[in-house]
C-alpha cells in the first residue's frame, strides 16, 4: 500500500490515523499484535524495528529469545473493525545485529524462501496460488465451563436444524447436504459475505465468487483471484482476519475448522497451482493426458510422494482428520484424477487455456499455517521436478472412474491420506528432506512442529470423547 515512510506519514496525517497495528506470524498461524501510536512510526522504526519477546510465539527455542520485527509498508491496510482510526501492517521477525538479519523460523521468511528456491532452480520465476476459503458461520460457540473442560457447545442454527427445531428462518431451511449454491431466502448469510467480499476488494483482495456451500445452514465459501506463494499467503491471513471478526461484528461466529459438525460436510482450503516463466504457463502441453505439461505431471508426482508428510503441515490439527474420510467430498486417496473429488489432486475440466491450466491439491484445511503449507507444496513440486517422479509409473493414477466400483485388489494399491495427526507426524518424521533443500525449511522447526502436535494429539486423546459415552456409558 505504501511505498515508503513519506507516503505512510502523508496518509495518516490526511485520514487522522491514530494508530499503527502490528501483526506478526506465530508458528501455528495465528497473528498476533502490537500496537503504537501513530505519530511514533518514523524512518527509525523501519530502521531498527520493535524490540519484542519472541518465546511465545511458538517457535525453537532460541538462545536469545529478544527479537525485533520490522513492519513491511507494502503489506498496510485499513482496519474496518476498530473504532480508532488504525493502519494494520504485518511485521517480518529479525534476529537482532548490526544489521539484523531475518529470522528463518519466521513462516513469512520460509515462504520468501520457498520462492528464491523455486526462481533459483531455473523451473520458473513464480507460482500462481489460488486457495479456496470454506467456513461455518454459527450464532454462538459456548466452551464448557465444567471443571473438567471436556468439550465446548454450539448453538448454531445448525444445531436448531439438527434437533428438528425449526428456527427463526420462517421455513427456509437449508435441508441436509443440500445447500450447495442455494439461492436468498434460503442463504440467509449473503449478506454478510457480500460486506466481507467488499471489505476484501477495498484491501486489494480480488474474490472470484462466493456461495453457499454444501453442509446445511451456515457453511459457505470464498474463492479469491490467484497470487504469488507469500502474496497469496498474506491474504489468506487477511481474508480470515476479516471473515472471523465481520462475523463477530455482525454478532455472529466464523470457524474454518475442518470438521465442526458431525454427519456434515467439512471445511477444506483447497489450493489451485501452477508455474510460470517470464510469464508463460509451464504447466501446458497440448496431447499429453488433460493437456498437462511433463513439468506439471512432475509436480503432481512430488505432491503425491510427499502427501503423508504435507498433511503434517496442511492438516496439522487432530480435527483434520475428522473431515479426510469418505463421503463429505474431502479427499482420502493419494492420487490424481480430472473429476474424482476424493482424489488428493483433481485437474479442473473448465481450465481449458494454456494459461489457466493447473491442478487443485484437495487435502488442505484452514487450521494450517499457510506460509508453511504453501511452501510445503511447492517443495514437494520441486522435488518431483528435479526427481523426475511420474505419478502415473508411481501408481497414483489417473483414475478418473468412481474408486468405490474398482475391483478391491485395484483398490488395495491405492495409498490412503494419514488417518490421524500423529500418522501424519511420523510421515513427516520420515520424509522431511525435500524441505530442507535450498534451506528453505530449518529442521529445528520441523522438530518443534512435530513436538508440539504429538502433544496437541496426545491432550486430545486424553479427553472423554461425547461419542464414548454412547458407546460405553451403559457397559
Ligand atoms: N467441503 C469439501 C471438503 O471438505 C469440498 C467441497 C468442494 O469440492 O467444494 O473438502
Ligand atoms: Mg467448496
Ligand atoms: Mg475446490
Amino acid at each position: 500500500m505504501f511505498k515508503n515512510c513519506e507516503e505512510l506519514r502523508h496518509y495518516i496525517q490526511e485520514h487522522g490515523v491514530e494508530m499503527i497495528d502490528f501483526k506478526m506470524i506465530d508458528l501455528s498461524g495465528r497473528w498476533r499484535h502490537l500496537t503504537i501510536p501513530a505519530e511514533r512510526f518514523t524512518e527509525e522504526t523501519l530502521a531498527s524495528g520493535i524490540g519484542f519477546d519472541a518465546s511465545n510465539y511458538g517457535f525453537a527455542p532460541l538462545e536469545k529469545s529478544d527479537m525485533v520485527f520490522i513492519p513491511d509498508l507494502t503489506s498496510a491496510f485499513t482496519d474496518p473493525f476498530c473504532s480508532v482510526p488504525t493502519i494494520n501492517m504485518i511485521g517480518d521477525v529479525y534476529v537482532i545485529g548490526n544489521p539484523h538479519t531475518t529470522f528463518d523460523q519466521d513462516p513469512r521468511v520460509i515462504a520468501k524462501a520457498a520462492e528464491d528456491y523455486l526462481h533459483s532452480t531455473g523451473i520458473a520465476d513464480e507460482i500462481r496460488i489460488g486457495p479456496e476459503f470454506e467456513f461455518f458461520v454459527f450464532d454462538h460457540v459456548s466452551y464448557e465451563t465444567s471443571p473438567h473442560k471436556t468439550g465446548f457447545r454450539i448453538d448454531a442454527k445448525q444445531a436448531d436444524w439438527n434437533s428438528g427445531k425449526d428456527n427463526d428462518n420462517l421455513g427456509f431451511n437449508v435441508p441436509h447436504k443440500g445447500g450447495y449454491h442455494i439461492d436468498i431466502p434460503f442463504d440467509d448469510l449473503y449478506n454478510l459475505r457480500s460486506e466481507i467480499c467488499m471489505l476484501l476488494e477495498e484491501r486489494g483482495v480480488k474474490v472470484k465468487y462466493h456461495h453457499h456451500e454444501v453442509a446445511g445452514p451456515g457453511q459457505v465459501e470464498i474463492e479469491v483471484e490467484f497470487g504469488n506463494l507469500r502474496e497469496m499467503a498474506d491474504k489468506t491471513m487477511l481474508v480470515k482476519y476479516i471473515v472471523r471478526n465481520a462475523a463477530f461484528k455482525a454478532g455472529k461466529s466464523a470457524t474454518f475448522m475442518p470438521k465442526p459438525l458431525y454427519g456434515e460436510a467439512g471445511n477444506g482450503l483447497h489450493v489451485h497451482m501452477h508455474l510460470f516463466k517470464n510469464n508463460q504457463p509451464v504447466f501446458y502441453e497440448k496431447g499429453n493426458y488433460s493437456d498437462l505439461s511433463s513439468t506439471a505431471m512432475y509436480f503432481i508426482g512430488g505432491i503425491l510422494k510427499h502427501a503423508p508428510a504435507i498433511s503434517a503441515l496442511a492438516n496439522p490439527s487432530t480435527n483434520s482428520y475428522k473431515r479426510l474420510v469418505p463421503g463429505y467430498e474431502a479427499p482420502v486417496n493419494i492420487c490424481f484424477a480430472s473429476s474424482n473429488r476424493s482424489a488428493v489432486i483433481r485437474i479442473p475440466g473448465y481450465a481449458v487455456k494454456p494459461e489457466k491450466k493447473r491442478f487443485e491439491y484437495r487435502a488442505g484445511d484452514g487450521t494450517a499455517n499457510p506460509y508453511l503449507a504453501y511452501s510445503a507444496m511447492l517443495m514437494a513440486g520441486i522435488d518431483g521436478i528435479l526427481n523426475k517422479i511420474d505419478p502415473v509409473e508411481g501408481g497414483y493414477g489417473p483414475y478418473d472412474v468412481n474408486l468405490y466400483n474398482l475391483p478391491e485388489e485395484e483398490k488395495q494399491k491405492i495409498k490412503s491420506l494419514p488417518s490421524s495427526l500423529d500418522e501424519a507426524i511420523t510421515a513427516l518424521e520420515n520424509d522431511y528432506e525435500f524441505l530442507l533443500a535450498g534451506n528453505v525449511f530449518p529442521k529445528r522447526l520441523l522438530e518443534i512442529w512435530a513436538e508440539q502436535k504429538r502433544n496437541e494429539a496426545r491432550a486430545v486423546s486424553l479427553i472423554p470423547n461425547p461419542a464414548e459415552f454412547g458407546m460405553y456409558y451403559d457397559l
